[in-house]
């Protein structure tokens, strides 16, 4: 967990382009981006993933729902359409282990999600 590049970024021990941040969660520009707009949205909190979730972070869970929205307004994606996803694990290609949900939009996605 001390070494996790996503509490870094939260504490701003690694520079990011922040684009939000409350109490609860953070959201930054991912440093690769996919997609005209990729913003990572992230808790505070770290867990590795959805896997470390209890009934605890519901209203977390809940409040990252919301922002989501908010941001998705802000970046001018929430007329055209935009993709939120997380990754878990292998087979999903996480490559950081502390939770995220990838807002993606400004292009035309395919529907295919392998
Ligand atoms: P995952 O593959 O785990 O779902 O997504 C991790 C994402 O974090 C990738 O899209 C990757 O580009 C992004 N990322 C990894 N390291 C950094 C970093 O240091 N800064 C930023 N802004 N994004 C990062
Ligand atoms: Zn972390």
């Amino acid at each position: 967990m001390n070494n996790c590049i996503f509490c870094k970024i939260i504490k701003d021990e690694i520079p990011s382009a922040k684009v939000y941040e409350d109490e609860l969660c953070f959201a930054f520009k991912d440093i690769n981006p996919q997609a005209p707009v990729h913003v990572l949205v992230v808790p505070k909190k770290h867990a590795a993933s959805v896997l470390e979730l209890c009934e605890d972070d519901k209203e977390l869970l809940g409040h990252i729902q919301l922002v989501i929205g908010k941001l998705a307004n802000d970046l001018g994606v929430a007329e055209t359409g935009f993709r939120v996803m997380t990754n878990c694990g292998k087979d999903a290609c996480q490559s950081v282990a502390h939770l995220h949900y990838h807002l993606l939009g400004g292009v035309q996605m395919s529907e295919k999600m392998v």
